[in-house]
């Protein structure tokens, strides 16, 4: 097993989907429920986690968080660190799991995932599912984005 290609193209910015993107409001995986100066946080659709969201970095392309100025750093940190708040308060989760990973997408992006009392694998990192499961209940996603952008704003 090696990296394909097109992942050290990517690393380099080469097509890069979240440069690509913009900052939407929604895209295919989510919607956004805030929007800072460095950094959106996007509510995932897929249902694999309630109040799953990723904040993407929208700076220039950075495929590690090493690559940023100390000032970028403490921004960019300080807007996951409230987007991590909001899904506090609004889920209360036992704990919060921030993933830095982007072996798939290697634009510099954090997972957050609340982990609940019933967690699928308490004790260990999130047992993410290889391929998306279908999408969670519109109204209930959308009542969830509402409450966060709330929160948020
Ligand atoms: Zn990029």
């Amino acid at each position: 097993m090696e990296w394909p290609a097109r992942f050290y193209e990517l690393r380099r910015g080469e097509g890069c989907p979240m440069c690509e993107q913009g900052r939407p409001d929604e895209t295919p995986y989510g919607a956004r429920i805030f929007a800072g100066d460095l950094a959106d946080a996007y509510l995932q659709r897929a249902d694999i986690q309630r109040g799953y969201s990723v904040v993407v970095w929208r700076g220039r392309h950075v495929a590690e968080p090493t690559e940023l100025e100390p000032e970028e750093a403490a921004a960019y940190w300080l807007e996951v660190l409230r987007v991590g708040r909001a899904l506090e308060r609004h889920l209360e989760p036992v704990k919060l799991n921030y993933d830095v990973l982007g072996n798939s997408l290697p634009h510099l992006h954090t997972h957050i995932i609340p982990r609940y009392a019933d967690d699928p694998k308490p004790g260990w990192p999130f047992p993410f599912p290889e391929d998306d499961p279908p999408p969670i209940d519109d109204v209930a996603f959308r009542a969830d984005v509402d409450a966060l952008r709330a929160l948020l704003a």
